[in-house]
């Protein structure tokens, strides 16, 4: 379907009652999303059942979630007006599907110097950010404390930004260098100014797929470890998928269960982001390892399955415009989703591997696409405050970036530490 069919399939949905849908849906799939209405937790087999739905029982789950989510966070659609930034794309991890990553010998290898960084968090909160959201490659050649001093320079001079950085990955590879367990070294950055955790290198949560992915990758008991630790710590973090690719089903339901037993533990994880696989210039690609995956109904598959599966524990269900395009993604605000990710400013690990979506989103746009939704957009913060009445003064604009702004790595991106 291109995306003015899926607009028409998700506005037809829209448009029909919940027993209209659910009248043509199967006894079975009506009966679980019965129960998902009713607030009752869906059993993994439930959530295959969801997630693999077509057909009629797809626009019954479709229904389903976007009623949910309108009964659990309302009619809001949330952003941040934050900015990323890439502060190396050198790394020697080498995961499969990483179109960002580069050899410290290659021409367009980078590391940037502190005075770059605060220049660009200068340049974010100048247009009005929030947050700034680091991440980078696992560069062999980094200060072990390279981390804490970054946040201590970066909150030195902003205190008042918030520093949502570094991926399990670079937690476990921080960690490593400075000999430290990983509650003491999380300590040690909340301390230095680590305001959250982005939940990426999260891919898929089972080792057989995360070693053909990348077997240098943190595990995923690692994973588990280090973001229950961070959340013990107080340190909130969001939680991710990337999908599409080496995945099943199976993997996709087992991993979101994953994420519902650590929320039912530590209520430490702020949102959910599914995150497409974006395949072109990525090795698994090239191998013949994935075949492209239209976009579209997948989409919306994992959207309305993750608003259904995660009830009452994750309320806040992440589209992602840097995978999808602001238009796919506009579309499943209607199929689950309540928040629209951020402004970013600049994002290239997604156009590394080949994503077209764009590097900035203005408010202006988010706005736009939430009135089209019938709904409205609210500026809120990392932690979802709501920021009523705010208006970032120029984070609503789309500002060109200069080449020597340009730089790679995005919070939830296909690749990213
Ligand atoms: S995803 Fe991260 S860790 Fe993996 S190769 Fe890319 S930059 Fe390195």
């Amino acid at each position: 379907m291109n995306l003015d069919q899926i607009r028409g399939f998700v506005d037809d949905i829209e448009a029909t009652p919940l027993n209209v849908l659910m009248a043509h849906a199967s006894a079975a799939l009506r009966a679980t999303l019965l129960k998902s209405l009713n607030g009752l937790e869906l059993s993994t087999d439930e959530g295959l059942a969801i997630y693999t739905a077509t057909g009629d029982d797809l626009r019954a789950v479709i229904k389903a979630a976007d009623l949910a989510r309108a009964e659990d966070v309302g009619e809001e659609v949330t952003y941040v007006v934050n900015r990323n930034i890439n502060f190396t794309n050198i790394c020697f991890v080498g995961c499969q599907f990483c179109g960002f990553k580069r050899q410290k010998w290659e021409s367009d290898a980078y590391d940037h110097s502190d005075d770059t960084i605060l220049a660009k968090v200068a340049d974010a909160v100048a247009r009005g950010a929030t947050e700034v959201c680091m991440q980078g490659g696992i560069n062999p050649d980094m200060p072990a404390f390279k981390y804490r001093d970054l946040l201590v320079a970066i909150k030195s001079h902003f205190p008042d930004i918030h520093v949502h950085a570094f991926s399990p990955m670079e937690i476990m590879y921080g960690a490593r260098r400075t000999r430290m367990e990983y509650s003491d070294y999380i300590a040690m950055l909340r301390d230095a100014g680590l305001g959250s955790i982005p939940g990426t290198a999260a891919e898929i949560l089972d080792d057989s797929i995360r070693e053909v992915l990348s077997h240098k990758k943190v595990d995923v008991a690692a994973w588990v470890d280090i973001v229950t630790s961070a959340h013990a710590l107080g340190v909130r973090t969001t939680s991710t998928i990337m999908y599409g690719h080496l995945e099943s089903p199976r993997h996709v339901v087992n991993h979101l269960d994953l994420l519902r037993t650590i929320q039912k533990r530590t209520h430490g994880f702020t949102e959910f982001v599914p995150l497409r696989f974006i395949h072109e210039n990525t090795v698994l690609f090239r191998r013949g390892l994935v075949k492209p995956q239209e976009s579209g109904l997948l989409d919306l598959q994992m959207y309305a399955f993750s608003r259904l599966f995660l009830r009452g524990l994750i309320d806040n269900i992440q589209t992602s415009w840097v995978k999808l395009g602001v238009d796919l993604a506009a579309v499943t605000l209607k199929a689950g989703c309540n928040d629209f990710s951020g402004t970013l400013m600049e994002e290239s690990i997604t156009a590394q591997a080949g994503g077209t979506a764009g590097e900035f989103v203005a408010v202006d746009l988010i706005e736009e696409k939430a009135r089209e939704a019938g709904r409205v957009a609210v500026e809120r913060s990392t932690l979802y405050k709501k920021l009523y009445g705010r208006k970032a003064p120029n984070g609503a604009r789309p500002i060109v970036p200069s080449p020597q702004a340009l730089d790679n790595h995005a919070c939830g991106g296909s690749g990213g530490g």
